[in-house]
């Protein structure tokens, strides 16, 4: 199986499960997109298939297929939220209940793989109390954490998972990837570019969840930001027809900005103008970018009330620039 933009960390993977060192319990962290859960179910063929998956047995193909009952995506039983505690809504599993679940020996096979997607959003106390289960693990029991950001991450946790960062394809990898599961050429590339190389991504527009459009725009504000340009910005934002658009524009240009702090702080960026983020943080300071992130955060604000596009994009552009 290809890892597209991962052939260095499937080469580690192999050769660690190779020789029978491959850890129970592994914490695979990077931006949204990059391919975490794709990673996670692979870990889970390493586990479970061996160190070379075959794809092919009745093991791989559950795996592929999201349906082996001892891959246990958690927040997804949990019905996406991480809770402690029955909730009384639509009787959701809690965590508690996943915790008692663990003792259970495995249905198929002799390994049982529990996947915490989004461990960055487990509060602390649950945090606290799946700590004893890493540390005195059943041997029957494996752990893949996955995040985007490991400061959440209690460092009584860290402390025991091998963390592993999954790095982005480059442009072309994700083309790649593209193209291999269909779709056009060009509009791969094309797309592969914009998203600077994030398959997640660019499978999430091609599914019609994101629009390139207001991305493209919401890039040329924030490259007009990073130039000073206010006749540029003010002509981009203007672009817009509707309050529709205007928001989904505004909520772009937020996780560029939002970028743009990171980048200052030195952490990692996630957004779809990493570029742009990057410029903006070498010429202004955080207090500069907080203040044109209230500025916006102030208009999204009143996009529910009754916004005049065109007063609204010439009182952001004396904002952001
Ligand atoms: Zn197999």
């Amino acid at each position: 199986m290809r890892l597209y933009g991962k052939d260095n960390l499937k080469q580690q993977l192999d050769l660690t499960a190779k020789s029978g060192r491959l850890p129970h319990a592994i914490l695979l962290h990077g931006e949204h997109g990059v391919g975490k859960r794709t990673l996670a179910n692979y870990i889970a063929k390493l586990f479970m298939c061996g160190p070379q998956p075959c794809e092919q047995c009745h093991v791989c193909t559950k795996i592929n297929a999201n349906a082996h009952p001892d891959v246990i995506f958690v927040k997804r039983e949990c019905g996406g939220k991480y809770n402690l505690d029955e909730t009384g809504k639509g009787g959701l599993v809690s965590m508690r209940r996943i915790m008692e679940s663990v003792a259970i020996k495995p249905n198929d096979g002799d390994i049982k793989v529990y996947i915490f997607e989004d461990s960055d959003e487990m509060s602390v106390q649950i945090q606290n109390t799946l700590l004893k289960l890493i540390e005195e693990p059943a041997p029957f029991l494996r752990f893949v954490f996955t995040c985007e950001n490991t400061d959440t991450i209690i460092e009584t946790i860290r402390s025991r998972v091998t963390a592993l960062e999954v790095p982005c394809a480059s442009e072309n990898e994700c083309a790649q990837c593209l193209i291999d599961s269909g779709n056009d050429p060009e509009q791969a590339l094309s797309l592969a570019k914009t998203m600077s190389g994030n398959i997640g991504k660019c499978l999430d527009i091609i599914s019609g969840e994101g629009d390139t459009v207001f991305m493209d725009t919401a890039k040329k504000i924030a490259d007009a930001i990073a130039r000073n340009d206010g006749f540029a910005a003010a002509a981009a934002l203007s672009e817009q027809t509707g309050r529709a658009e205007f928001a989904s524009v505004l909520g772009y240009l937020t996780e560029i900005l939002r970028d743009a702090l990171a980048a200052r702080c030195g952490t990692t960026l996630n957004s779809c103008g990493r570029q742009q983020a990057k410029a903006i943080a070498d010429n202004h300071s955080e207090e500069q970018i907080l203040d044109m992130l209230d500025a916006v955060f102030k208009v999204t604000a009143d996009a529910s009330l009754n916004l005049n596009v065109a007063l609204t994009a010439s009182y952001l552009t004396s904002k952001l620039i």
